[in-house]
């Protein structure tokens, strides 16, 4: 990828990487959807032993899509996987609590990808860098930039160039102007590594979709990206059209029957000049029904009709059936326009990744559910059963 090559469309399982044969399945429906790249998550090193036998197994059934490694909290994971995947994605906020352990750990990496072909992304999310970075630069898109700059250094350095960099966010103003603030530092440093697209905890449905479109769209008509994902609360599948509508219409060009086609062209047409503020207000003249208008308006953050949602796409640590409970939340929630309501699959990485959120949803695992008011957890431990009555008794009485 990168360097001119056609836009990659890339997808991650929402399957627990222990249980082989739900993620081979998964892998394999999303590489005959058109998945060019399969992220899986690996949560430790007890993992590494099924993403042994998840490849294995591939190699049997002659599936050759490229695996990515999703790694948090354990450079040892990343070390010792990295042979046996294509990619391994880590996320220098939580690479080592250390930050000189940090550095010392991905020189070991860079070591043993540099022997077994493995490329490394340095995938940053707006909401989780680490203490080192934002106590320089607070929370902002520069921060994000300097720290992928840092890790970038550090690739160069060693003289290793199979890299690729991400800088998501939720809120699409944030993750647009990371990643075009991250273009230009690198190209003032001379290394311009390919860049991977996305905008994190979209949601579902229409908003989702029209909110990554927005998001990508924006990056990609000014010439920066090299591969996307469209992260959607559903299953992964439904994430390869969008994703292929972005990647043709801003590379070899649209051709065929893509789904929700209309509605994808007005949010890749209106979005990215809303959100650069080249214009105030989609024209009448473009047709568009008042909710694709308030859906695209919102996306790129220029008018809030109803509530934010941000909602992550689950993967292998989701510990209960977000798709169910996001519905159920947005349900119950779609009064309070403007609020910033987060619905999170872990409380591993959940609570870093909705930096935004006014209040979260966080699933703990074991049926149990953690409340967060702006970043900070007010009810733990409660049942899952009891949750979301529990969020609303506590906005009720915020307002
Ligand atoms: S927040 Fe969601 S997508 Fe991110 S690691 Fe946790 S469960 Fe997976």
């Amino acid at each position: 990828m990168g360097g001119g090559r056609p836009i990659v469309v890339q997808t991650m399982c929402n399957t627990h990487t222990y249980d082989v044969e739900a993620t081979v399945a998964q892998i394999r429906r999303l590489a005959a959807a058109g998945a060019q790249m399969v992220r899986i998550t690996v949560p430790g090193l007890a993992d590494v032993e099924h993403v042994r036998q998840i490849r294995a197994r591939l190699a049997e059934a002659g599936c050759t899509v490229p695996i990515v490694a999703d790694i948090h909290f354990s450079s040892r994971t990343a070390i010792e996987v990295a042979p046996l995947v294509e990619k391994v994605r880590i996320n220098p906020g939580n690479f080592h609590p250390d930050h000189e352990q940090a550095s010392a750990r991905f020189q070991e990496l860079i070591e043993v990808c540099r022997t077994h072909g493995t490329a490394i992304r340095i995938g940053l999310n707006h909401g989780s860098l680490g203490r080192y970075i934002t106590d320089l630069y607070g929370n902002t898109p520069q921060a994000m930039a300097e720290a992928a700059m840092e890790w970038i250094r550090m690739c160069v350095e060693a003289d290793f160039y199979q890299v690729v960099v991400s800088l998501k966010a939720s809120n699409t103003v944030v993750m647009t102007q990371a990643y075009r603030q991250l273009a230009a530092m690198m190209k003032e440093y001379g290394v311009e590594f390919p860049l991977h697209l996305g905008v994190t905890e979209a949601g579902n449905g229409d908003a989702g979709r029209i909110k990554s479109c927005v998001g990508i769209a924006t990056l990609l008509r000014e010439g920066i990206g090299d591969t996307v994902r469209v992260s959607l609360t559903e299953d992964p599948e439904n994430e390869i059209p969008v994703a292929r509508f972005l990647a043709d219409r801003y590379g070899e060009g649209l051709h065929g029957d893509y789904p929700d086609a209309g509605m994808l062209e007005a949010a890749c047409e209106w979005g990215p000049r809303l959100l650069c503020r080249e214009i105030d207000a989609i024209p009448a003249s473009a047709g568009l029904s008042p909710y694709l208008e308030d859906e695209i308006m919102q996306a790129a953050r220029r008018r809030f009709y109803r509530p934010e949602y941000i909602a992550c796409p689950g993967c292998g640590r989701t510990m209960y059936n977000l798709e169910e409970t996001f519905e159920e939340v947005k349900r119950r929630t779609s009064h309070l326009k403007g609020m910033v309501i987060a619905v999170m699959g872990c409380i591993v990485n959940g609570p870093g990744e909705m930096a935004d959120a006014d209040w979260g949803y966080v699933g703990e695992g074991g049926g149990k559910v953690s409340i967060y008011h702006e970043g900070k957890p007010v009810l733990t431990h409660v049942p899952d059963s009891e949750a979301i009555d529990a969020l609303l008794k506590l906005i009720g009485g915020q307002q």
